[in-house]
């Protein structure tokens, strides 16, 4: 018997201009318009503090939680949850962006975090792209072109399959492209900084672009982009596959058939289904299902068929 509780949350969604329908029509969600971009599945974040819907916690926020109960999360030191999971459908292009890193954040944005985050591409288009990094060979080129406008000589476009898997880091200009479904986690921050909006309005006035702290933190010249994607379409049944470990966590993508068991030795473990439905030591779950199996939870039973991407905190303890 487990003596932990399973910690399910209610997800937070955000409308956005770029968003669609698809997490109320694939992932059965109660979205608040066609225009849903974001649903943060497990979120501590003020912008979007996902509620406890499970007993014994019922009601409390994760935040709160976080504060009062860090037993449950193996008595981390943090000052804040440390991650932040979200499903993201863009209907449209999102803006080319980048993310600060810690330092940066920390000193520009009011001892904000800075954020690395990575994307597990639940569906896309057979001919899908992002935009990951861009062709300028130094801080002066990337410079001119962003001032001179030269998109289409600046952004690297990177052609994507369902199923791969992409680490940013922070510095890396990016953009999700039309038509891609993907969960994302992510240090829990919400620093973006906006590089190229394509000339888009948002109630009639272009949103708001920033140029110069985008220049400060754009790493030039950038990586290949092979050490950015993983192609995991083929990973080995009922095992925890361990999809990345960098500075702030490590993902997992588990593909249960049947039955899986293992251990949960993590200060916490965070749990969303993609696909398919099943059990967790007796309990129903579904795909759309965010939850956090807490510290010392032990022994975890899956069975029935499904995806499930997990994560930790890559602090402290389980680096
Ligand atoms: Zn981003």
């Amino acid at each position: 018997m487990n003596t932990k509780p399973i910690l399910f949350l209610e997800p937070v969604f955000k409308q956005m201009i770029w968003g669609g329908n698809r997490l109320g029509t694939d992932f059965h969600y109660p979205i608040p318009g066609e225009d849903t971009g974001e649903c943060w599945g497990i979120s501590a974040h003020p912008n979007g503090d996902a509620k406890i819907v499970s007993k014994p916690f019922e009601g409390k926020t994760l935040s709160a939680l976080w504060e009062e109960n860090r037993e449950l999360f193996g008595n981390l030191k943090e000052d804040r949850f440390p991650l932040l999971i979200k499903i993201i459908d863009a209907k449209a292009d999102l803006s080319i962006q980048v993310h600060p890193d810690d330092m940066y954040a920390k000193e520009a944005e009011n001892g904000s975090l800075g954020k690395m985050e990575c994307w597990y591409i639940i569906d896309c288009p057979a001919d899908a792209k992002l935009v990951l990094g861009h062709n300028a060979k130094d801080k002066a080129e990337l410079e001119d072109m962003i001032h001179g406008a030269k998109w289409q000589e600046f952004l690297r476009y990177v052609p994507i399959k369902k199923g791969d898997f992409i680490q940013i880091d922070p510095g890396t200009v990016h953009a999700i492209t039309s038509g891609c479904l993907l969960l994302e986690t992510q240090q829990n921050s919400d620093i973006t900084y906006r590089v190229y909006d394509y000339d888009r309005l948002s109630d009639g006035k272009p949103r708001e672009l920033h140029v110069e702290k985008s220049i400060d933190v754009i790493n030039a010249p950038e990586k290949s982009a092979d050490t950015m994607v993983a192609h995991v379409q083929k990973l080995p049944e009922n095992t925890l596959n361990e999809l990345i470990a960098c500075k702030y966590y490590k993902v997992f993508k588990m593909d249960v058939k049947e039955e899986f068991v293992f251990s949960q030795e993590y200060p916490f473990l965070n749990m969303s289904v993609i696909e398919g439905s099943g059990t967790i030591n007796g309990v129903s779950i579904k795909k759309g299902d965010h939850f956090i199996l807490p510290a010392g939870y032990g022994k975890v039973e899956l069975a029935g068929e499904m995806e499930v991407v997990a994560s930790c905190a890559n602090v402290h303890v389980c680096a």
